[in-house]
């Protein structure tokens, strides 16, 4: 049977140096141990990496970005950060007067995978392999997902491009090992239990914008907790808006039905979100 990965392969004999490989990293752990597999998998590939900035990323106690510079360098490379020039999340909100939802997902096409699109668009490379960490293990729709495809959209006016998954198959421990055989450190927003190096005071199961669409009730509850300032941000825009991030109920109504400091409240892994985070 050919692997996605025996497809690369191919690619790379049909199209040596007019191919190349783009990694979106957000930063989080998927993105890092994606990383890691491309470069053990694919060393001599020209290899460029890539952060779509919502303008809304993790800023304490490391910004996304800098932790996403620090983690790409530990393979000596380096990182691109891209941004839609005309908004950032919270201006695409307020500007809208509404919240993105599961189906309409302005926040992923706009901020994440347009800018990125962009960047492709400007490579001289004529065959582009656009990775992403997605994996099946996340969610039900995301198992549903084709982890190898030809972007149809983008293969244009001479340009080859395939959207890849490659650790489309791992598990939630397959990535969290590797982090720990591998010394690769996570971000410091990760609870505690994904981390052995003993770090302490993360929050959050998920590297998403600072508050996401799709943070579950007891994310809203942990985040209020530990980045007050994000929770404001948020919940003051659906008061200025009058209309709430999650269906019929506004952040604080979500924070006063939930209580705080129960381990089993962690967002659990079954969710869908942005497609680069
Ligand atoms: S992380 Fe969440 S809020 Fe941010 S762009 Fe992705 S889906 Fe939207």
């Amino acid at each position: 049977m050919t692997t996605s990965t025996d497809n690369v392969r191919s690619l790379i004999r049909e199209h040596g140096d007019n191919l190349a490989i783009v990694v979106n990293h957000s930063g989080g752990k998927d993105s890092q141990r994606m990383l890691g597999f491309l470069r053990e998998q694919f060393p001599m590939v020209k290899t460029y990496v890539v952060m779509a900035d919502t303008g809304f990323e993790h800023v304490k106690p490391v910004s996304a970005e800098d932790w996403a510079r620090q983690q790409v360098a530990s393979y000596g490379l380096e990182l691109t950060v891209v941004r839609n020039p005309n908004k950032t999340y919270l201006e695409m909100v307020e500007r809208r007067g509404m919240f993105p939802s599961a189906s309409t997902r302005q926040c992923t096409s706009d901020l994440k995978r347009g800018p990125i699109q962009k960047f492709v668009r400007h490579l001289s490379e004529k065959v582009i392999i656009n990775c992403t960490g997605i994996r099946a293990g996340e969610s039900a729709a995301r198992s549903k997902q084709n982890p190898w495809k030809r972007d149809e959209g983008m293969s244009k006016a001479g340009r080859l491009v395939f959207n890849w998954m490659p650790i489309f198959e791992e598990s939630l421990e397959d990535v969290l090992d590797w982090h720990h055989s591998n010394h690769q450190p996570l971000h410091p927003i990760y609870a505690p239990e994904y981390h052995n190096d003993g770090t302490t005071g993360g929050y959050l199961r998920r590297f998403s914008c600072r508050v996401c669409i799709f943070s579950t009730d007891a994310d809203i509850r942990r985040i209020y907790e530990h980045d007050r300032e994000a929770f404001d941000l948020v919940s003051g825009l659906e008061q200025r808006m009058n209309f709430t991030m999650k269906s019929g109920k506004s952040l604080f109504q979500i924070i006063s039905n939930t209580p705080s400091g129960n381990e089993k409240q962690y967002g659990s892994e079954e969710v869908t979100y942005c497609n680069a985070a």
